[in-house]
């Protein structure tokens, strides 16, 4: 990939959150004064490598308008689909629209509000230097058990080589959008979106991540990222 491409957020915001059992969508539920997706947004747009972002939102969404970032010139809304795959695709769709197609895409869950500014740089830098893009992600640490039908261990797994797809997932703009018209069509399911870029015959770079860049999924979630939030800017006061 060129170093001259721009490279644009598209966050997927169009899930309903019904594992998190609260009446609205857990990007905007609250910690330190700010919903989850404001956080993400002042992680992402302050990165000096991002040029701006695309968020995708369910269409009768009425949260978005009273934040402050509804007003953000370089922040452009899509309207979200049945699946998360639908959603990332209407945002790159909108993208295209806005900047023709020579743009990298860096799409990030706007449930992952603590991804840090050093795995932003290293996971654009990887995509800028491989046709097939590049991913953030974990190592495993635990010991992997297969269960059998009576929830009793089958066998160990062999965690070797295994890794944890985190997001953001970093692609030039065209190869993730036939990526995904591709998996679309064909009505393949798909739990991220280097998975698409896999099934066009590429293999993306991973690059090893923070853990603390969690997804939150779940009430309890929400007491931890903001535990790990406060951590974070303790650790950057002292440097
Ligand atoms: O459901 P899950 O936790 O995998 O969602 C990850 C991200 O994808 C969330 O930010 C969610 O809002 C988004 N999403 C979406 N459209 C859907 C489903 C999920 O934008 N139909």
């Amino acid at each position: 990939m060129s170093s001259e491409l721009p490279v644009w957020a598209v966050i997927p915001a169009a899930g309903s959150g019904s594992r998190m059992q609260q009446d609205k969508p857990k990007q905007y539920l609250e910690f330190q004064g700010k919903t989850i997706i404001e956080h993400c947004l002042d992680r992402l747009l302050c990165h000096p490598a991002i040029d701006g972002a695309v968020i995708v939102l369910q269409q009768d969404d009425r949260i978005w308008e009273g934040l402050d970032y509804h007003s953000n010139k370089t922040i452009f809304i899509a309207d979200g689909g049945s699946e998360r795959q639908h959603s990332v695709y209407s945002g790159l769709t909108t993208l295209q629209y806005r900047c023709g197609n020579d743009a990298i895409a860096l799409v990030h869950d706007a449930v992952r509000p603590l991804v840090n500014h050093e795995d932003l740089g290293k996971v654009i830098a990887a995509a800028r230097a491989h046709t097939a893009g590049a991913i953030l992600a974990a190592s495993l640490t635990d010991t992997l058990k297969l269960q059998n039908n009576d929830m009793e261990i089958a066998r160990t797994m062999p965690r070797e080589g295994l890794w944890r797809a985190l997001t953001p997932q970093v692609f030039h703009l065209q190869v993730l959008l036939n990526a995904l018209r591709r998996v679309i069509d064909d009505d393949t399911a798909i739990t991220d979106d280097a998975q698409a870029v896999e099934l066009s015959g590429y293999n993306p770079a991973l690059v090893a991540g923070s853990t603390e860049n969690f997804k939150i999924t779940t009430p309890g979630d929400l007491a931890l990222a903001e535990k790990i939030w406060l951590n974070q800017c303790n650790q950057q006061d002292d440097e």
